[in-house]
């Protein structure tokens, strides 16, 4: 049977994609006077993104002695000199822009005299981080309940229920999106004269992860095969402390953070020592010495580490409880019979946010014309770390700056190209794997946990080393070379969640295969990127690794920093 599009669609600026990054890039894009369409994986904000999951952290510099600066000065130290400079620079810029709107908006700020009440984070100058009036509120929730609003003021289109596959080029630009409207399982083409993708991350591959796994890197396997060009892949960043035990909140953070940096919680290993404090003097990132103690055995029967509120006064616990508010996760933890006066919580690293991502420039620009990005998907704002509570913010500022650069280039375009390029090879591909019962077809969901037990086994923050990651080259590229053998087993159309998770895998392939490339070749430890083989950091790698595609390999090379702003050890 022909494959057949449903609908091709218009509009002059789109943007995949609808988190923080993603809805702030269309509201400003409309703002500008554009015509947007936003389109999401799920339903436009009740979707997996992980902006819905975000804590309280937010950092932002209001008033002196801090400043942009200074948050830009601690932003490239914590990346380790790494970063794109004159990008950082014009986001910290951005991000005060970005907080004023949220409180026009309708969030609500703990202030005292008309200023906001800001907390420090680790590896802040100043307290950059402002109050919640209600504390420990999840501030994604919040995000996500003031931004839609705004999209819909604005009259952009948000179409739901849209996962995008290809994106359209034509005469070496991009001019829109191929997507399956995974509801209905049909096609959909989208033209645009100029598209940003802010698809976020790609830490959901993982098999255990902190965030959605929804989120697999797919926009990231678009805009490779599109032509764009990669920066910093190795990094990413495993969150220090998750819950794994009691399983009714395993995964948890945002409230174990709140615990643990604001009342002070401790962390033993299984010998009851407080072994990080003693350790800190290794230079290495806490999460590789968590995972290090663990991998050496000295943890709970579930493989966590202890986190203990026992060294604190009774009524320090319940004096601090009384001030942020009765919450619902302290009934729960009552419920099953944990009280933190007396038992510990367990814990583990696990994925959180990837740091690298497409190369852009200032304004959200990648090397392919009318493609922009904006988000997590994006490079080069975080250098080879993170800063807590600092992606929000930058991802924020970083869709306010393109989506205004989308509506200036869809301006410069004139007009929206009217003709589609042939499609007809990409809605084959689509569909190719739906009831294949070819000899040799490999189920598409096999291949997925295999691509996670290489994730698992080799790219965690533990077990880099030159033979592992040789190794997890070569299956990847293995796998990839059996891409037209997959099989999805459901044939229906509608609601084939297995269709979805294949057609997400095929990017997974590509994202690995970066990822190992990346990892392998990096031989030195810098930011969560630990090699076992090369424990510490070297002068030599003070560089970015570049990758793209040239014709059917995966090229990937050196490129220098330039250190506009800010020079590695310059205070
Ligand atoms: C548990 C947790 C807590 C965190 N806490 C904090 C914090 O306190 N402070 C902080 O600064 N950062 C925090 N972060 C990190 C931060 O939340 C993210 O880095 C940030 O929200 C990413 O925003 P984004 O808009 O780029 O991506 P996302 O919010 O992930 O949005 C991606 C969007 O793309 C869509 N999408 C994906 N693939 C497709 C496709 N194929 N087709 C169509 N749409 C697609 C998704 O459906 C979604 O709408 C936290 C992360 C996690 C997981």
């Amino acid at each position: 049977m022909k494959e057949v599009l449903a609908a091709n669609l218009e509009c002059e600026v789109l943007v995949i994609g609808a988190g923080v990054a993603g809805l702030t890039a269309a509201i400003q894009a409309a703002e500008a006077g554009a015509r947007v369409t936003v389109i999401a994986k799920g339903p436009v904000a009740r979707d997996g993104a992980a902006s819905w999951m975000a804590g309280p952290g937010f950092q932002v510099a209001l008033y002196e002695p801090d400043s942009p600066e200074v948050h830009a000065r601690d932003t490239i130290k914590v990346g380790q000199y790494l970063n794109n400079q004159a990008l950082v620079l014009a986001l910290t810029n951005e991000i005060p822009r970005c907080l004023e709107r949220l409180d026009r908006w309708g969030m609500h700020y703990l202030k005292s005299e008309g200023k906001y009440v800001q907390i420090r984070l680790p590896g802040e100058t100043y307290p950059r981080v402002p109050r919640l009036l209600r504390p420990g509120l999840a501030a994604g929730l919040e995000y996500r309940r003031v931004l839609p609003r705004q999209i819909r003021r604005r009259g952009v289109r948000a179409l739901g229920n849209l996962q995008a596959i290809e994106l359209l080029k034509r005469d070496g630009a991009v001019i829109g999106v191929l997507a399956l409207n995974t509801v209905d399982g049909v096609f959909v083409a989208i033209r645009a004269r100029a598209t940003v993708l802010a698809t976020g991350g790609f830490m959901g591959m993982y098999r255990y992860t902190t965030t959605s796994p929804t989120l697999t890197g797919e926009g990231h396997g678009m805009a490779y095969q599109a032509g764009v060009q990669f920066r910093d892949i190795e990094f990413a960043d495993f969150y220090t402390g998750s819950v794994i035990w009691p399983p009714l909140y395993a995964g948890e953070v945002d409230w174990l953070t709140l615990l643990r940096y604001e009342l002070g919680g401790k962390v033993y290993n299984s010998r009851g020592e407080d072994f990080a404090r003693y350790k800190k003097s290794s230079g290495l990132a806490l999460p590789v010495i968590f995972e290090q103690e663990i991998k050496a055995g000295r943890c709970s029967p579930h493989g966590g580490l202890y986190l203990s509120f026992k060294h604190l006064p009774e009524n320090v616990i319940d004096d601090y409880f009384e001030s942020i508010g009765r919450q619902r996760w302290m009934r729960n933890l009552e419920d099953i019979g944990i009280d933190i006066h007396r038992d510990a919580l367990e814990l583990a690293p696990a994925p959180m946010e990837s740091i690298g991502g497409c190369r852009v420039d200032e304004r959200g620009r990648t090397n392919v014309p009318g493609l922009l990005a904006a988000g997590e998907i994006s490079g080069g704002a975080e250098g080879a770390f993170t800063l807590a509570g600092n992606p929000v913010p930058l991802y924020m500022a970083m869709g306010s700056i393109a989506g205004q650069e989308a509506a200036s280039v869809a301006r410069e375009m004139g007009a929206t190209p009217d003709e589609l390029p042939d499609v007809r090879p990409a809605l084959e591909a689509a569909v190719r794997p739906l009831g294949n019962d070819s000899k040799g077809a490999i189920p598409a969901l096999q291949v997925k946990r295999e691509l996670q037990h290489i994730l698992r086994a080799h790219l965690r923050l533990l077990g880099r080393t030159q033979a592992g990651l040789e190794s997890a080259v070569q299956k990847i590229v293995a796998i990839r070379e059996n891409v037209e053998r997959w099989q999805v087993k459901t044939t229906a159309r509608r609601h084939n969640n297995e269709w979805m998770e294949a057609l997400e895998a095929r990017h997974m392939v590509t994202v690995c295969e970066m990822l190992a490339r990346a990892a392998l070749a990096r031989t030195e430890s810098r930011g969560l990127h630990f090699r076992e083989d090369y424990p510490a950091p070297s002068n030599d790698w003070l560089c970015n690794l570049i990758i793209e595609r040239d014709g059917d390999e995966m090229k990937i090379g050196k490129a220098p920093i330039s250190y506009s702003f800010i020079r590695p050890g310059e205070r």
